[in-house]
């Protein structure tokens, strides 16, 4: 009796024992796994689309993956005007959430600005060489260099057509412009120059006279010309045999020379249309010079314009039909040919 007594009590004590450990011991949580360092940059808050069009322009707020050419594209119809976006901002690039302005009608006709006036520098070559250097001749390393140069430093290289636009008052031009001209016709424009133009996408105008197309070594065949005419280089007129326009030869009556300048101007260009298959509407004069009856000629015979080598700049109201062009020499260094770079004129505001 005592035993079951005892058994009993042990049991009871057992199981108050069991329910005392149960109360005191709860089970230990799992522990929470500690927050481990992200890796990913947290994504960035959503770029509010924001764009407002008023009849000048637009406001908006540049999203990701937009560029200027975008922009251009998007809203002016025309990739290669993303320049006429960033000027007007201030800025080079476009970066994500950025205010931008998008002017729909142009500004800056003919490059008047409070502080001065745009100019446009015309540059001029002759003939190009691997290695050897002179007045008419720039080495291949020279002109890759200078190329570079226009390329680094923001300057963008236009057509004539553009040129003459802006002076038209068509249609602004970056304010950085310049426009590339050779004359003659020799070979190494095809060997040399051609392939480094094409490298940088620049157009270029080559003004070429028509009695020195021959078949030989040294100057452009027409196959070549039709070829770089298709790829980015404008071939215009520089008569057909390069006499000096405003000079009468031996003695020549004034009827014979006027005829024989006529002759110059007409039958050279009839030539290159036929065989190219477009307008010459640009006359690079020889020696650079020129006279009032020649001006008067090409205006009668619709040209649009001519150039001497008058080393200078070109303002939105300089002569048509006597635009300043800077030979280039092939003795020059790159600060020299710098020096022919002038795009704006604030002398006359100081
Ligand atoms: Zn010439």
């Amino acid at each position: 009796m005592f035993k079951k007594i005892l058994l009993s009590c042990l049991c009871l004590i057992g199981v108050g024992l069991f329910m005392v450990s149960c109360a005191t011991l709860p089970p230990r949580p799992e522990p929470e796994p500690l927050p481990r360092p992200s890796l990913e940059p947290a994504p960035p808050p959503p770029i509010p689309m924001n764009v407002r069009t008023f009849p000048d322009f637009v406001a908006l707020i540049a999203q990701p993956g937009e560029t200027l050419s975008s922009l251009a594209s998007k809203y002016l119809n025309d990739p290669s005007m993303g320049w006429f976006i960033a000027e007007f901002n201030g800025i080079a690039s476009l970066t994500p959430g950025q205010e931008v302005i998008v002017p729909l009608l142009p500004y800056g006709k003919g490059g008047l600005f409070l502080k001065g006036y745009q100019t446009v520098p015309i540059i001029s070559y002759h003939k190009f060489s691997k290695d050897k250097a002179d007045v008419l001749t720039v080495t291949e390393s020279a002109f890759a260099e200078q190329m570079k140069f226009l390329k680094e430093n923001g300057y963008r290289v236009i057509t004539l057509d553009e040129f003459f636009d802006f002076l038209d008052f068509k249609r602004p031009i970056p304010k950085k412009s310049v426009v590339i001209t050779i004359d003659d016709n020799w070979y190494s424009v095809y060997e040399i120059a051609f392939p480094i133009l094409k490298q940088y996408g620049y157009p270029a105008t080559l003004f070429v006279y028509t009695d020195l197309i021959l078949q030989g070594r040294k100057t452009l065949r027409w196959d070549l010309l039709v070829q770089m005419s298709k790829n980015g280089i404008d071939i215009q007129g520089h008569t057909k045999s390069h006499r000096n326009l405003n000079k009468r030869e031996g003695q020549e009556s004034f009827r014979d020379y006027f005829e024989a300048v006529k002759k110059e101007l007409t039958e050279s260009a009839e030539i290159i249309r036929k065989r190219l298959n477009k307008d010459v509407k640009y006359l690079a004069y020889p020696y650079g010079e020129t006279n009032p009856l020649i001006i008067a000629l090409l205006m009668k015979l619709g040209y649009r314009g001519a150039f001497t080598v008058e080393r200078d700049s070109n303002p939105f109201f300089i002569h048509p039909y006597s635009i300043n062009r800077s030979m280039i020499y092939g003795t020059f260094n790159l600060r020299e040919f710098e020096s022919n770079l002038n795009y704006f004129n604030d002398k006359m505001f100081r």
